[in-house]
């Protein structure tokens, strides 16, 4: 994202607005800028913020009229008055920040918008996680903080190395000529995006050994990583990993529970309900 200097009147609106506070006002040329490196091409201050067509010289003027004496003219806090900000035409690899960052635009490998995957959300249907498996989802970044692929580089590899299966169908994964490497295109190792999630499946009694080595590594990043853990329960709705967990020291809760609704795993509810109502009881 660039801000058109000629249009900026330094009114620091659009420094809130920022995720990742990539948005400074220089005090040299006393405009608002756009640190490059820093700015994970999310467009929250260009997708998120009104926008208005005053004059630039005119509010300029008027600002500094009234700095004279001692008041302020402000536009309104959600408004950028002048419509300073000037997206460009993103080319590979900087374009996977987009990717990654604006929830408005859909991941090319997934085709899912926001991060690029449904998760487990979905596992009655896509099967993801079988029983005697569990999926992990490794986030990097969120909240406010960002990461860049180098950093999800080292966990990734270190999973891959005590034999973690990654999800196919994910964004991350779509970065990796070599799965079973963990290693991710160096291309975009330097590539900063809001957020990455990463997902991986192991059998159940690899769960300590995924989680700390997602916590050693994790200790060495400048970013922030969260781990959601996912396991089918048995038919009483209970299943091994929670303890599992807990022995291993990790408050346990339930955050979401997919109650199967969708039943295509689920053959042999499937098979019940089509027999009780017939084609349409699907
Ligand atoms: S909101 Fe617009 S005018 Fe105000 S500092 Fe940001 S880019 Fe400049
Ligand atoms: S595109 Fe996003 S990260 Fe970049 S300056 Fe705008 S709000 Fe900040």
């Amino acid at each position: 994202m660039h801000i058109d200097p000629r249009k900026c009147v330094a009114c620091g609106n659009c420094l809130a607005v920022c995720p990742v506070s990539a948005i400074y006002i220089d005090p040299v040329i006393r405009r608002a800028t756009v640190n490059l490196d820093e700015c994970v091409e999310c467009y929250a201050c260009q997708n998120r913020m009104s926008k208005e067509d005053l004059n630039p010289t005119l509010v300029r003027t008027i600002r500094g009229f009234f700095k004279l004496l001692r008041i302020r003219f402000d536009p309104e806090p959600d408004v950028c008055p002048t419509s300073a900000f000037a997206p460009q035409q993103l080319a590979w690899p900087r374009s996977i920040r987009q990717a990654f960052s604006d929830p408005c635009v859909p991941h090319e490998s997934t085709g899912v918008y926001g991060r690029g995957t449904e998760e487990v959300k979905t596992n009655d249907v896509t099967n993801r996680v079988g029983p005697g498996e569990v999926g992990f989802t490794v986030e990097f970044g969120r909240p406010a903080v960002g990461a860049r692929f180098r950093e999800v580089q080292a966990v990734t590899m270190a999973l891959a190395r005590i034999g973690a299966t990654f999800e196919k169908n994910n964004p991350v994964t779509a970065l990796m000529p070599d799965p079973t490497t963990g290693a991710i295109n160096p291309e975009v190792l330097d590539e900063k995006v809001l957020s990455a999630i990463v997902e991986v499946k192991t059998p159940e009694a690899m769960l300590p050994a995924v989680l700390r080595t997602v916590e050693e590594v994790a200790a060495t990043l400048n970013t922030v990583v969260s781990v959601g853990v996912a396991v089918r329960c048995d038919g009483d709705g209970e299943n091994r990993v929670e303890k599992a967990l807990a022995g291993e020291g990790y408050p346990v809760f339930r955050g979401k529970t997919n109650l199967g609704l969708g039943r295509l795993s689920n053959l042999d509810a499937q098979a019940t309900t089509a027999g009780a109502a017939g084609p349409a009881g699907r």
